[in-house]
């Protein structure tokens, strides 16, 4: 049987940028890892840089209407939370970056189960205070939960958030119509992979 694309995970180029290095807030007394994502009021965008190893210049990376920092915040940019208001997108924060007005932290908190059975993931050390893996790792081909349906127009997160550590964050899911919509607008720095059914 061949596998049908039930969603679209929404990605971004990294953007060479740390929300914060090395201290995090909201941290647990017990594995001290960072417990949720915030803004951090001094971030800025790594600022405009070029690989000089190609013969083509890179564009600069504070151009990416979407983008991944290191540490795991994904960063849209004014126009794309324009167009998610225009096409009345939901579920969707924006969270305003205050020395980066052009930019926000985007987050959903509307939970996309997936079948982590299918498609076995790795939970490592789940902490007994903040109950969260230190590390939650295996992010490619990842499966819905049969049954589950999808709402269209939604941004959806994953309950987990994937990764190690500090860099870790949830995969946020869009309906195939919404990737097609977002990729018409040819936004810089934005690519999708598939969830499977
Ligand atoms: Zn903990």
């Amino acid at each position: 049987m061949v596998d049908m694309v039930a969603a679209k995970i929404l990605i971004g180029r990294d953007n060479n940028s740390f929300m914060y290095n090395p201290v995090y807030p909201h941290c647990c007394d017990s594995c001290h890892y960072a417990t949720k994502q915030e803004v951090n009021p001094d971030f800025r965008l790594a600022r405009q840089r070029y690989d000089v190893s190609c013969i083509n210049l890179h564009p600069a990376r504070k151009q990416y209407d979407v983008s991944y920092t290191w540490d795991g915040y994904l960063i849209v940019s004014k126009r794309f939370k324009q167009f998610c208001e225009e096409k009345s997108y939901q579920n969707a924060v924006f969270h305003s970056i205050p020395q980066e007005p052009d930019f926000y932290f985007l987050e959903s908190s509307k939970i996309i189960p997936l079948d982590y059975a299918r498609r076995p993931v790795e939970f490592i050390d789940l902490c007994k205070v903040c109950n969260r893996y230190a590390e939650v790792i295996g992010m490619s081909k990842n499966f819905v939960q049969q049954g589950f349906f999808m709402e269209e127009n939604t941004f959806y997160r994953t309950e987990y958030d994937f990764g190690s550590h500090n860099r870790k964050s949830p995969l946020i899911i869009v309906s195939l119509q919404m990737a097609k919509e977002m990729a018409a607008q040819k936004f810089k720095g934005l690519y999708f992979d598939d969830v499977l059914k």
